[in-house]
């Protein structure tokens, strides 16, 4: 292992998260539009490319990988990344190898996930109603993440749900969710809905805008909450609910401001390294990746350039009644 990755504000950069494709099967509303153009496949890193470059980056001391998208799933032989992956865990150089998806491959990778070495996966899922589901993943079809789920669970991975909390659409669920996850031993975070993406509105977003605050309110209606001491040094804040004994997170983004605890940063299936969630700075590692292909030194020397680039902290903000901050890239780009 090189020297490890400190950022300007003395943050040490632990945990990285990878997109590795831009496509998905599902189309939700607050992430794609409809008729969606994807990337051409050169302008994508190959799979052995994706290898290098985490690789890299667990040399530098990142700990802790997840994979993303778009739907991590769809991209084709993904598992051979994962499997090439599962020797930094089995050196221990790498703690955690772990993806968020939507759930609808999950039958077909769950076993695979947990042999490589996988023990965690979030589950993307907003709503227990079908038809609620098809209208906001829009081509998405809830059995088939429900079944998915149940095989992710009997492969002995841990699963978490990640629900965004979009106003008048999952309110009425707050309670049957919640119930839902209890049952299955799944964990829960909520997610505040975030400005993102340029031609589904910010005005929308707005709309949808459900603050986790007042999620929170309502479910210590039903149940005693309590909050726990922060233990990620990540943008979720944890509750005890006592009376069946869940941890639920809430991932505010907006209304609360967690940068100064930020260890990540996001990797694009480009290439492209974003220092930050909510800032447009990031810098190009394809060009290194490419331009020396036998030779990481370039590469290393790329990764370091960029973490002296990461900014303090974002700018989103809700409070003046637009979405100032607004990011203009889709989050399937940076991959949530
Ligand atoms: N396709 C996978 C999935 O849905 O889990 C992984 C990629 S998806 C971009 C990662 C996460 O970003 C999902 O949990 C999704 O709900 C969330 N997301 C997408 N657009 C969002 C937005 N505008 N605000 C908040 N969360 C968003
Ligand atoms: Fe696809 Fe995930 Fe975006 Fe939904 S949130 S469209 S599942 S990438």
């Amino acid at each position: 292992m090189t020297a490890p990755l400190i950022d300007p504000f003395m943050r040490p950069i632990s945990y990285l998260r990878v997109s590795v494709t831009d496509r998905c099967d599902f189309r939700c509303v607050y992430c794609m539009s409809e008729n969606m153009t994807f990337l051409p496949k050169k302008e994508l890193l190959t799979l052995e490319e994706l290898d290098r470059l985490c690789t890299a980056f667990v040399d530098m001391g990142v700990e802790k990988l997840r994979i993303t998208g778009g739907e991590p799933l769809v991209r084709r032989n993904i598992m051979q990344f994962f499997h090439g992956m599962s020797r930094h865990l089995e050196s221990g150089a790498l703690k955690e190898l772990t993806l968020t998806t939507n759930g609808s491959q999950l039958t077909r990778f769950a076993k695979d996930l947990y042999a490589a070495g996988v023990r965690r996966v979030n589950v993307s899922l907003d709503t227990l109603d079908e038809e609620k589901f098809a209208k906001v993943t829009r081509w998405g079809r809830l059995p088939a993440v429900l079944r998915g789920i149940d095989a992710a669970l009997e492969a002995g991975l841990r699963v978490k749900l990640n629900a965004v909390a979009l106003k008048g659409f999952n309110e009425d669920e707050l309670f049957s969710i919640t119930e839902w996850c209890a049952d299955r031993g799944v964990d829960l975070t909520w997610i505040e809905v975030m400005p993102m993406g340029d031609d589904i509105g910010s005005e929308m977003r707005l709309d949808q805008y459900w603050k986790l605050t007042d999620l929170r309110e309502r479910l210590s209606d039903q149940y005693t909450v309590t909050d726990l001491p922060d233990s990620t040094g990540g943008p979720a804040r944890y509750v005890r609910l006592e009376e069946t004994g869940q941890r639920i997170g809430f991932i505010t983004p907006l209304s609360h401001n967690f940068c100064e605890s930020c260890n990540r940063v996001r990797l694009t299936c480009t290439g492209d390294l974003f220092m930050c969630l909510g800032q447009e700075d990031y810098a190009d590692l394809r060009a290194p990746l490419r331009n020396h292909p036998g030779d990481d030194a370039a590469l290393e020397a790329a990764i370091r350039e960029a973490i002296t680039h990461k900014p303090k902290g974002h700018d989103f903000d809700y409070s003046r009644q637009k979405a100032d901050g607004k990011m203009m890239r889709h989050m399937s780009h940076t991959g949530g």
